[in-house]
């Protein structure tokens, strides 16, 4: 898939999203190193921290089914107002530079504006062992 569509399929997996609370779904779409897609939408809970960011739900399913590379990472909020989309939380960018994520891809809420990232500009100077 190129970032186009890569960013359509994150706000495919959008309309997935749980979020009674904030009504702002967000869907993220993880390609593996070896080319493989995994999916996922944002999953709140009353009990806010225990909620899944979108990008955590698509890592965590990507490495759950064995994936330790992932190569690139698209996310989208379709009920953003504004061009700027939903850019990731810290701590799905941490997540992230776990998995050598080297490219992530943000949408504007209505898919106007598509914006490609490194992983670096995102999380300079970050942490790892
Ligand atoms: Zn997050």
């Amino acid at each position: 898939m190129n970032t186009d569509e890569l960013a359509a399929a994150a706000r495919k997996a959008a309309e997935s999203s749980y979020s009674p609370y904030s009504h702002f779904r967000v869907g993220a779409v993880v390609v593996s190193a070896n080319g493989e897609i995994f999916t996922g939408a944002n999953i709140e809970n009353a009990a806010y921290p225990v909620s899944s960011c979108a990008e955590a739900t698509a890592i965590n399913t990507a490495v759950s089914q064995g994936i330790r590379k992932i190569a690139s990472v698209a996310v989208a909020c379709i009920d953003a107002d504004d061009v700027e989309g939903a850019y990731p939380c810290g701590h799905c960018r941490q997540t992230m530079s776990e998995f050598g994520v080297e490219k992530v891809i943000v949408t504007a809420g209505d898919g106007s504006v598509v914006r490609e990232h490194t992983l670096d500009e995102l999380l300079p100077h970050r942490f790892s062992l």
